[in-house]
């Protein structure tokens, strides 16, 4: 097959010199914190500004007392950000913030962390971006590449910050990483030598004002490829494939639907692929990754990794062994028949509805959480179908209640705790339990792994 674009020539990177130059970090979690140093090595003056105050980020607190920066605990001024030259914003940091929007008024430069660090990498970078799947896919991509031997770096959104990377340039041939659309929001010249879309549905509408500004923001990934780069996209995705046409790439598709020209097709047994006119099998017998969402994210890595010039057999090895992810769809216990499955991570509606569509047994739902008023409409048909018992908790139980609850017998639990005792009660012989809440955790948990392990302890006590 004529694509090894490992070897591929890219163009270096367009460094950017620090200097003696101001620059302020917008939010110091472990991507800002990160950040600080690398800016201190380049020889920047840096700032730094957190929304949160300083008792409760301690660690940053002490690391960043030792490097006499100028440092702004539990908000964020303007004079502040306008006596800057440059403002790198951590992910998550909302560009909409009043200073940030005051200093790009007076021309400052205004860019996300990983567009930072692009510009010290002069590796090829595969970066995976969709509202679902990307750290699935981002580690079976890298997975697949270490175990040809190749030394890649794996990331970004997951893992350590693409800054580190920067950091450490030299010990990479590759790098994948996974983009956020937070991320990729503040990016400007960040090109991807191979882009993967895996999905778009609604979600983070909390943050973003429209649907539409998200996806623009998703789409942003394309935005530097050039025609001799590639795109991985899904052909079974209509928000993806009405912004196909601004892809500049070369693309590849993946569906689960339509066995078209240049990708991967799956019938959910084997994933065909066919790439430059040649066309391999790849068997899922022996995967033990559960539900057609993980085919999806399999035949995205796998076009990825043989378009880097992976071999077949390091791809099925890694196929054949890849269990997923903690939170994931997560098998947790049988008890009296009946099976449980942790997916805290399932929050937003598209992913919930993917796991859904994962089993052919009557589930009892477990949902709720922090609402991101997305629009739960997606759920209706699945709910009614497939969903005996819908249990809801957290901050978004009476809206979910209200647009949801008459699908099927619906009843409210206080804690997750009650919510899997009510499941417990009711469950029959052959049916799932599932925790996949459509909504983020920060109402009742610290994240979505507090809340997966919550969910598997009560669980473990039944
Ligand atoms: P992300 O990093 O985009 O949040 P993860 O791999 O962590 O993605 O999975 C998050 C949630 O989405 C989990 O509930 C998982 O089961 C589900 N999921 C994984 N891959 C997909 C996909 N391709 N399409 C829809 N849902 C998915």
């Amino acid at each position: 097959m004529a694509y090894p674009l490992l070897h591929h020539s890219i163009l270096p990177a367009e460094v950017m010199d620090l200097r003696s130059k101001k620059v302020l970090v917008v939010g110091l979690a472990r991507t800002g914190l990160a950040t600080v140093k690398f800016l201190k090595k380049k020889g920047a003056i840096v700032s730094a500004s957190e929304s949160k105050l300083e008792a409760e980020m301690k660690e940053a607190a002490s690391e960043l007392g030792e490097m006499s920066i100028s440092l702004e605990w539990g908000g964020h001024t303007v004079s502040h950000f306008l006596n800057q030259d440059l403002i790198i914003l951590s992910p998550g940091v909302d560009p909409t913030l009043e200073p940030i929007q005051k200093a790009l008024d007076r021309g400052i430069q205004v860019i996300s962390e990983t567009e930072l660090a692009c510009r010290f990498i002069n590796v090829p970078i595969i970066a995976i971006t969709g509202t679902n799947g990307k750290t699935t896919t981002t580690l079976l991509i890298g997975e697949m590449l270490k175990e040809e031997g190749k030394k890649a770096g794996v990331g970004g959104n997951v893992g350590e910050p693409l800054i580190l990377f920067a950091e450490r340039g030299d010990q990479w041939e590759i790098l994948v990483v996974e983009v956020s659309s937070f991320q990729l929001e503040g990016i400007e010249s960040f090109r991807p030598q191979c882009s993967v879309l895996l999905n778009i549905t609604e979600d983070h509408l909390d943050r973003y004002s429209t649907y539409e500004d998200y996806i623009e923001a998703k789409i942003k990934i394309f935005k530097n490829q050039r025609v001799e780069d590639v795109a991985i996209l899904n052909q079974d995705d209509p928000i993806v494939m009405r912004y196909e046409k601004r892809v500049r790439a070369k693309k590849f598709f993946f569906s689960l639907k339509e066995k078209g020209g240049e990708g991967a097709f799956s019938n959910g047994k084997e994933i065909f692929l066919k790439l430059n006119g040649f066309e391999e099998t790849y068997s899922l017998s022996q995967s033990p990754l559960k539900g057609i969402h993980n085919v999806e994210n399999m035949m995205a890595a796998i076009i990825a990794a043989r378009l880097f010039g992976i071999s077949k057999e390091a791809i099925k090895r890694v196929l054949n062994r890849f269990r997923g992810l903690e939170h994931r769809l997560e098998f947790v216990r049988e008890i009296e028949g009946v099976s449980y499955y942790n997916d805290s991570k399932g929050t937003n509606v598209g992913s919930v509805a993917k796991s859904l569509q994962s089993f052919q047994e009557p589930i009892i739902l477990i949902a709720g959480g922090k609402d991101k008023n997305t629009d739960l409409h997606p759920l209706t048909k699945l709910i009614q179908g497939c969903v005996r018992r819908l249990i809801l908790i957290g901050e978004a139980k009476e809206r979910m209640a209200r647009e949801l609850g008459s699908l099927t017998d619906t009843v409210m639990a206080e804690t997750l705790e009650e919510a899997v005792l009510l499941a417990h009660r009711t469950a029959k012989r052959g049916e799932i339990v599932l925790l996949s809440p459509a909504c983020s955790s920060f109402d009742m948990f610290r994240d979505y792994k507090e809340r997966g392990t919550v969910f598997k302890e009560a669980v473990s006590r039944l």
